[in-house]
């Protein structure tokens, strides 16, 4: 890698950002576990899209690999990551840029901002609230510290706290969980960025101010206009905060599709397991479906579809040799499977 951006690339749709075939792959002591094996999927301005799959499939790394925060252990070895800050803009490869780069720590927290699953280990516990919040508003906005105080409470109060001037000036163990995920998402909208990555950022908390924090996030998404990419592992949060979404499989994303589709007309092996094994309200019969096997060892290479030794439908001879390529569905809708029954 480089710290001077390549040629930009334009991009067919008005994407805020546009991953082509990523690869990342983890040098460790007992071997090389590929991350992420040709990971592509797009963003368009705007939207939600959801990324969902089992743990280990590689969500939260591709989050990372756009924020460039993946691990030392682990190298980007291939693909592209073109970000589009603004509508007809040109989109510039992330990639192209050093980790600690001046250019990735400008677009960093200030063009695009992640939320991370635990707020009280993402959050440092020695700094106020405020001193956070703070710290990225005048990293990339205004040095002034009564403005960016002021910015600070704005966004507080924008994301429902009560009383922001005193949660301001408080720790964050004096907190709730919920209000640590409020004072999260606080911090990386403080900068109102054109992508904002949510890794799991429910997944801590109960089931009510799990619906809060989710109906603040649609109504903050809606109000700013940020594109979300929305990290998770359950289908629930998934109908409720997407527009779109990607199923991803051992690295891969396996289909593509919209929220509709996904619920009402999956066609991937691995997404209709995943809907089927939802426990559903008012079903009193039946056992719950779950899916057969699990993960392969990560340091492990399945030859032919990833997902071929747990699919009920697995064709011998073909799913067991041959990788499926990516197959449109429906053209209209954007609709992808990664299937030999449909290629
Ligand atoms: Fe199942 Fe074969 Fe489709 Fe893979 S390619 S999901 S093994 S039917």
């Amino acid at each position: 890698m480089t710290s001077q951006p390549t040629t930009p690339t334009t991009t067919a749709t008005d994407d805020v950002v546009r991953v082509e075939d990523l690869q990342v792959n983890f040098y460790t002591q007992l071997g090389v576990v590929r991350a992420l094996n040709g990971v592509s999927f797009n963003i368009p301005r705007g939207k939600v899209l959801g990324i969902v799959g089992e743990s280990g499939c590689g969500k939260s790394i591709t989050g990372m690999s756009i924020m460039q925060l993946v691990a030392s252990v682990g190298k980007t070895e291939g693909g592209k990551i073109l970000f589009n800050e603004s509508a007809g803009g040109n989109p510039i490869n992330i990639l192209d840029y050093e980790r600690n780069s001046p250019e990735m720590r400008k677009i960093r927290g200030n063009n695009i901002s992640m939320i991370f699953q635990e707020p009280m280990s993402s959050l440092n516990p020695c700094y106020t609230i405020s001193d956070q919040i703070e710290e990225a508003i005048r990293l990339h906005q205004t040095e002034d510290k009564v403005e960016s105080r002021k910015r600070a409470i704005e966004v507080l109060t924008k994301v429902g706290m009560p009383n922001p001037d005193r949660i301001a000036d408080s720790f964050p163990h004096e907190l709730s969980g919920g209000m640590r995920q409020r004072a999260m998402i606080a911090m990386a909208l403080s900068c109102t960025p054109t992508l904002l990555i949510a890794d799991e950022p429910t997944t801590a908390l109960d089931v009510t101010t799990e619906a809060n924090i989710l109906d603040l996030m649609r109504e903050l998404q809606s109000e700013i206009g940020t594109s979300i990419m929305f990290i998770t592992h359950n289908m629930g949060v998934v109908a409720q905060m997407c527009d779109e979404v990607a199923v991803m499989y051992l690295g891969r994303v396996v289909e593509r599709a919209t929220v509709d589709d996904i619920f009402y007309e999956p066609r991937h092996p691995y997404t209709i397991a995943l809907l089927q094994s939802i426990p559903r309200l008012g079903r009193t019969k039946g056992i719950l479906a779950s899916i057969e096997g699990s993960v392969p060892d990560p340091y492990s290479r399945v030859t032919g579809c990833p997902f071929h030794p747990r699919c009920p439908v697995a064709i011998k001879g073909v799913c067991d040799t041959i990788l499926p390529e990516e197959t449109i569905v429906d053209a209209a809708k954007g609709h992808t499977v990664r299937c030999h029954l449909y290629s």
